[in-house]
């Protein structure tokens, strides 16, 4: 089931830019049974003793809002700049194609919370680094990363100094 979930993944090349081959998930967001079966997964991939989930717009966000609910968790909202009333911490970061900058509500993190990254897509590392930067900066702990496709060669693994990386997919 997992395997026909992820089968419906699909590839775009030159997307946002020559050279990057675009890992679309919108086929799988529109599958109920696939939806359901990468919700499970990274369900159990986040693991235990987890206090709460972080998850960076706009598709980290619907993968964390159900695998929170699933399992009983809130979820911390990181946003691009500029969105947010009140900012508890703020990181720029490099990108596979650009720069960018992610930002932490302020509130959504107590510390000494033991916090687990949820994304789609785990390429260059950069977002789920700053996130765990962000939650660092919170005082609380990022305790690992549960994604859907971790796309290896770009070496996401290796930047993240240790921290759990629990991909679905490895390609
Ligand atoms: P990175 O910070 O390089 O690990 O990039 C991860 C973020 O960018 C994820 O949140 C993805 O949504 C997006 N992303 C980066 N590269 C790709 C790709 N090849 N296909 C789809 N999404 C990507």
């Amino acid at each position: 089931k997992l395997d026909e979930a992820l089968d419906l993944v699909a590839e775009v090349p030159d997307f946002p830019e020559p050279g990057v081959l675009f890992r679309d998930l919108t086929p799988l967001f529109g599958s109920a049974a696939g939806f359901a079966a990468v919700v499970d997964a990274l369900g159990e991939a986040v693991g235990d003793g987890v206090d709460r989930l972080a998850a960076v717009e706009a598709r980290g966000f619907v993968l964390a809002a159900a695998v929170g609910y699933a399992r009983g968790l809130g979820v911390a909202l990181v946003r691009k700049p500029g969105k947010l009333p009140s900012v508890a911490g703020r990181v720029d970061y490099a990108l596979e194609y650009g720069t960018a900058t992610l930002e932490l509500p302020s509130g959504s993190v107590a510390a000494g919370e033991r916090v687990a990254i949820v994304d789609d897509v785990l390429a260059t590392g950069g977002t789920v680094a700053a996130t765990a930067e962000l939650i660092k900066g919170a005082g609380a702990e990022a305790t690992g990363v549960a994604v859907v496709l971790e796309l290896a060669a770009l070496g996401g693994r290796a930047r993240l100094a240790g921290l759990p990386v629990h991909a679905l997919r490895t390609l």
